[in-house]
């Protein structure tokens, strides 16, 4: 197997053939309503918002090309579908409907998701992709949780070895001469996969398994839409979230060295007195994040009677918080941060900050913002007898 790095373009081809027998409505499944949704819109949204797919071409059953154009495709204002196109009598002519119109566009790798796959998480998308750029196929697919039996009239003939056997998903990502020549073969031969990734395995090619997730579901029974209902409200609910502030005060003295946000910066021989290096932002955000997570506040845990924490690093206290925050079971959405203090400029430093303290925090720098404000000279922070800073923090509890 080469491993011949490949860094194209992906454009992704989103069947959305089937007629949904199995549920009895006179609409395709794809357009039945998920919170409020068409279960294709909410498939679609996952790639607009992905920044490795560029270009998509939906396959539509025949007769629903418009209502899928009108209803989903304009209506939501999906940029990247650059045509709907006619579905065939079977998933594998509906995905080779869609690669012939792709066939102009300019990129490297095709990328086939179910469109009534909505929930499948940016993550998996991202990790396939990487993959296929990597070895030239791979699929998504989750390992069986169930013991599977081989049956022959009704008897046990034998268990399967769990070990080795996965379920496949969507996406499956392949190099588009790979798919191009699978496809061709697969119509010339009349032979028929379940998915492209049979196509590919037939022509002895290695196709890569990147783990899928649970999520992922495949809409298929009414029952499927009632659990997607469910993911769906569970990741959205209000009780996923948690909202907390912080606010810190520290005394401007002489002598002392000024960290704000875990950087030191020069301000004439004076910084802000405390017990640690009193980084009175970092105390902000940490306080914050405690609140959010319904922990108790900065001082319980790091007192100033203790003389562990004299003179002690606020981004190490960082690290230490965000630790007890994960440990509490939550994850950092955002957290937004003041600094009010008449002098420094804070705007030249704000990006060193954010990297400081993404870094103490493990999470990504965007997550944290910082901004200061003087007080116009009012007040203790503009006469400079002090520095203040107040933050708020979005937490989302983590799911099992
Ligand atoms: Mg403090």
């Amino acid at each position: 197997m080469s491993q011949t790095k490949r860094n194209g373009a992906v454009a992704a081809i989103i069947p959305a053939g089937g007629v949904g027998q199995r549920f009895g409505h006179e609409h395709p499944k794809q357009f039945l309503r998920l919170a409020g949704w068409p279960v294709l819109a909410h498939t679609l949204s996952r790639f607009e918002q992905s920044l490795e797919v560029e270009d998509i071409v939906v396959v539509a059953p025949a007769g629903f090309e418009e209502s899928v154009q009108k209803e989903v495709v304009e209506r939501f204002s999906f940029t990247k579908v650059r045509r709907v196109v006619t579905g065939g009598q079977t998933r594998q002519e509906s995905v080779y409907n869609g690669f012939l119109f792709l066939e102009d566009l300019e990129f490297d790798l095709v990328l086939i998701h179910d469109g009534v796959r909505p929930l499948v998480p940016p993550g998996v998308i991202e990790a396939v992709i990487a993959q296929a750029r990597l070895a030239g196929a791979a699929i998504a697919a989750v390992k069986t949780r169930d013991t599977l039996k081989k049956v022959e009239h009704g008897v046990i003939v034998s268990t399967v070895d769990r070990e080795l056997v996965w379920q496949a998903q969507t996406p499956q990502v392949f190099d588009r001469h790979w798919l191009a020549e699978a496809l061709a073969i697969a119509k010339k031969n009349g032979f028929s996969g379940t998915d492209e990734a049979g196509l590919l395995e037939a022509m002895g090619k290695s196709v890569f398994v990147v783990p899928g997730s649970a999520d992922n579901i495949k809409i298929t029974h009414p029952e499927d839409l009632a659990l997607a209902e469910s993911l769906i409200s569970y990741g959205e609910e209000e009780e996923g979230m948690r909202i907390g502030m912080g606010y810190d005060v520290h005394q401007i003295a002489p002598g002392r060295d000024l960290v704000l946000g875990g950087k030191k910066l020069d301000f004439g021989g004076k910084g802000l007195l405390g017990h640690s290096d009193a980084d009175v932002l970092t105390h902000a955000l940490i306080d914050a994040l405690f609140g959010a997570a319904g922990l108790p506040d900065i001082g319980s845990h790091y007192p100033d009677t203790d003389p562990a924490y004299s003179g002690a690093k606020s981004l190490d206290l960082l690290t230490d918080a965000m630790a007890r925050v994960r440990a509490a079971g939550f994850e950092l959405v955002n957290a937004d941060i003041t600094l009010l203090a008449q002098r420094p400029k804070i705007a030249p430093h704000a990006q060193a900050m954010r990297r400081a303290l993404a870094l103490a925090a493990s999470c990504e720098a965007e997550r944290l913002n910082i901004k200061a404000t003087t007080t116009e000279g009012l007040g203790f922070t503009g006469r400079e007898e002090g520095m203040a800073a107040l933050s708020v923090v979005l937490l989302t509890k983590r799911r099992a």
